[in-house]
């Protein structure tokens, strides 16, 4: 009881102190290891918080653990900061006084710290209009921020170039084939050390170049450290943030929209699972309007394609050998052993490591992510006796999930809406009425 008091009151040092000699006695163990882990994570000892748990194989406090790795993460990363502008603070009436500019790096100043993108050396934000400032901020910030969503702002008049935030994986590169030729493509280049690899996404571009002329804008940025300060993994606050660069850019490049590449499986699914009409969908009006009022077009070229008809397309493409979605992939090839590569390489005939941990650590999980797409991957490899759990699932043929869904052509903006429509022709098939797709409701 002595000991409970003391950790309650907070004094975690004396906690530790008192529990520690204890830790050996049979009686009340699972006591004295949850003040231990718990002193220590309070403490800050986030180190120690991981070797107690595993040293213990503390199954119910792997929380910690995992919580305890993303602080390490947040601490080792040293956070740049500008020259001239360090001391500014966060302004939250002013919002459109956190962007600074020191040669062609864009500071913005957030209200846990800095983050930057290295633009192009002719860039400036001066020139940038207020609109795409705006949206910039929302789209980082939002979950974080309430101000940033309430803004009246001047509209930005549509520019006359389409601009694809590009990944290098299988759906971006679907999205770049079906638009026309002279869309621009700009990557997101992730600026800090991290599991992610950018090689076979560059080794792609070097081919793209080689193969067919076309160039990839690569834009360094730390901005997926933003959600780390609110104990989220390294990643983008919102899915748009990851076109954060190409909205900065949209004056200097003289933009009239930006596309995605988001397949079926985020839009007329709803989480790869349930079907949605999405031309209604609330989420999909609301930022449809955001974009237009900083005069950009919300483009979804590949909106109507499952990743299996993206794969389909890459396949048949002049891309084919070096298109890899792969994030911890090395010398040409994935790894072979992550999610990625079983539901995107596999299908492709990759090499895959089918007894990997991950793999079927995700398949046996609930909510099985991308649900529809996974099940048709499992059926495409010939692996259901692997799954039984699944096999309700896949007594159907679900080859329909590699065509393309006629009603999503119409959600794309007219002026690339029929060059998308013939360009899907030219690699799939359409779906046919009834459609499967509106079927789709799985409880797994
Ligand atoms: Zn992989």
């Amino acid at each position: 009881m002595r000991i409970r008091r003391t950790y309650n009151n907070g004094d975690y040092n004396k906690a530790l102190r008192l529990s520690n000699p204890k830790l050996n006695k049979a009686r009340d163990k699972k006591f004295f290891q949850d003040i231990i882990c718990r002193s220590l994570y309070n403490l800050g000892k986030y180190a120690d918080v991981i070797s107690f748990v595993n040293e213990h194989n503390l199954e119910t406090h792997r929380s910690y653990e995992h919580k305890s790795t993303l602080k390490l993460r947040i601490q080792d990363y040293q956070c740049p900061s500008p020259n001239l502008h360090a001391d500014k603070k966060w302004n939250s009436t002013d919002l459109i006084s956190n962007w600074h500019q020191e040669e062609s790096r864009i500071w913005l100043r957030h209200p846990w710290g800095w983050t930057y993108w290295d633009m192009p050396d002719t860039y400036q934000i001066q020139n940038t209009s207020e609109s795409l400032l705006y949206l910039a901020l929302e789209v980082l910030l939002n979950p974080f921020v309430d101000e940033v969503s309430n803004h009246e702002v001047k509209k930005r008049p549509f520019g006359s170039n389409l601009a694809l935030s590009f990944s290098g994986g299988i759906d971006s590169t679907a999205a770049a084939i079906l638009l026309p030729k002279e869309t621009i493509l700009a990557y997101h280049k992730r600026s800090f050390e991290s599991m992610l690899s950018h090689e076979l996404a560059e080794i792609l571009f070097d081919k793209m170049k080689a193969i067919s002329g076309r160039d990839v804008m690569s834009i360094p940025s730390n901005h997926e450290k933003i959600r780390t300060y609110h104990q989220l993994p390294n990643g983008f606050s919102t899915e748009f943030a990851s076109a954060s660069h190409l909205i900065l850019l949209a004056d200097h490049l003289d933009l009239n929209g930006i596309a995605f590449g988001t397949p079926i499986d985020n839009t007329w699914l709803k989480k790869g699972k349930q079907y949605r009409d999405f031309s209604e969908a609330a989420y999909f009006v609301k930022w449809r309007k955001k974009f237009a009022s900083a005069g950009l077009h919300y483009v979804l070229p590949i909106n109507h394609i499952s990743e299996a008809g993206a794969l389909k397309i890459c396949r048949a493409s002049e891309y084919v050998d070096y298109v890899n979605s792969c994030l911890r992939g090395k010398n040409h090839l994935g790894c072979g052993k992550c999610w990625k590569c079983f539901h995107k390489n596999g299908p492709l005939g990759r090499p895959l490591d089918i007894e990997s941990k991950e793999i079927n650590k995700f398949l046996h999980q609930k909510p099985l992510r991308t649900a529809q797409h996974a099940l048709w991957a499992v059926q495409k490899m010939n692996l259901n006796d692997r799954y039984p759990h699944l096999a309700k699932y896949l007594e159907e043929d679900l080859g329909w999930w590699e065509n393309a869904y006629p009603p999503g052509i119409e959600i794309i903006p007219e002026e690339w809406r029929s060059g998308v429509k013939d360009n899907s022709e030219m690699y799939l098939k359409w779906m046919k009425e009834p459609f499967d797709l509106e079927n789709v409701n799985l409880d797994i």
